[in-house]
């Protein structure tokens, strides 16, 4: 079996153009155009690389986009102030801290500061629990991604089993809730998981947010089953030339597309389904802000 690859570049360039559709429709209609802040602290590369193609991906559906970069000694009271600032700013619908914070500042206190009507990352404190008892959430970027694709692949994922491999806040955690949500048959791995191998092979839908280069091998794979590969791992690519490197997923991904029936590739899968729903979020958090209809 080959598996058919769920192309998320296109799927995301898809949802991006009816975000611009509905910005363009606030702007004629209500003289309300979304806007976004991202604030980041300190100079890391990865993070600084997303930043800026967030904040270009914001620009091109016709939002406003705000940049904040603070220093990575930023106190955290400086941090707080900011963010007071952007809550309280009417121009302002979303607003994201980048991650990973520096290690003096205590992210879920900065996170919980954030007006969770503003939280387009959805990792408040008040969404966590809107999420899990199946309320209006605003729901975490990347498991709102990697759902569009499920059930554009499948339709109705009633009654699937679903392995989640990674329980982190923002990716393993809200993942599981939102397959639940979808009425799957949910599981949780981790590092303490028994005979993880066991576990994988009775999925219909496994979903890799571990952070380890292609850790999943195929023979793990039900026959048939949908991957959904959510790590991004940077390795060392010789072959490609000296210094190169290359992006892979925590599935390896030619011997799990031999076996799997549909497959997320990377790059070219969640990645960009995650900025796409950021968008996608910060335009309803406007709308939920201005009491107009959201999109669906
Ligand atoms: P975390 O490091 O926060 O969590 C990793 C999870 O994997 C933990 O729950 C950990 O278990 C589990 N784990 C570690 N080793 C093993 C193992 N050997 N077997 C089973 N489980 C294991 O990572 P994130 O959730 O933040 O991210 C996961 C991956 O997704 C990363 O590659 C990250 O870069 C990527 N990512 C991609 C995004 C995108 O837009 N595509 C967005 C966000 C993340 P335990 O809890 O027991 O330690």
């Amino acid at each position: 079996m080959t598996a058919t690859v769920i192309d998320g570049k296109a799927f995301a360039a898809k949802v991006r153009g009816m975000v611009g559709e509905h910005v363009a429709t606030l702007k004629a209609d209500h003289g309300i155009t979304p806007g976004l802040a991202v604030v980041l602290v300190g100079e890391d590369p990865a993070s600084q690389v997303y930043v800026k193609s967030k904040g270009k991906m914001t620009v091109e559906v016709g939002m406003k986009s705000v940049e904040h970069r603070m220093d990575a000694d930023v106190s955290e009271a400086d941090l707080l102030a900011m963010i007071d600032t952007l809550n309280n700013d009417p121009t302002i619908h979303g607003i994201l801290v980048q991650l990973p914070l520096p290690d003096h500042l205590n992210s879920d206190l900065v996170i919980n500061s954030i007006d969770p009507a503003k939280d387009v990352d959805g990792f408040h404190i008040s969404n966590v629990g809107l999420l899990g008892t199946g309320q209006k959430a605003m729901v975490p970027c990347t498991p709102l991604g990697s759902l569009m694709m499920l059930r554009d692949h499948h339709g109705s994922l009633s009654g699937m089993n679903a392995v989640v491999i990674g329980r982190s806040n923002i990716v393993g955690k809200p993942m599981a809730q939102l397959l639940l949500g979808d009425s799957c048959t949910v599981t949780i791995a981790h590092s303490r998981t028994k005979d993880l191998a066991a576990v994988v092979r009775q999925a219909d839908i496994v979903v890799a947010a571990v952070g380890r280069a292609e850790m999943v091998p195929g023979d793990w794979i039900k026959p048939g089953a949908t991957v959904i590969d959510v790590g991004i791992n940077r390795l060392d690519a010789p072959e490609k030339g000296e210094g190169k490197t290359k992006l892979v997923g925590d599935v390896d991904y030619a011997s799990c597309a031999a076996v799997a029936g549909a497959i997320t590739p990377v790059p070219g899968g969640v990645g960009p389904m995650t900025i796409a729903c950021l968008l996608a979020n910060t335009l309803t958090a406007c709308c939920r802000a201005n009491d107009l209809a959201e999109p669906t």
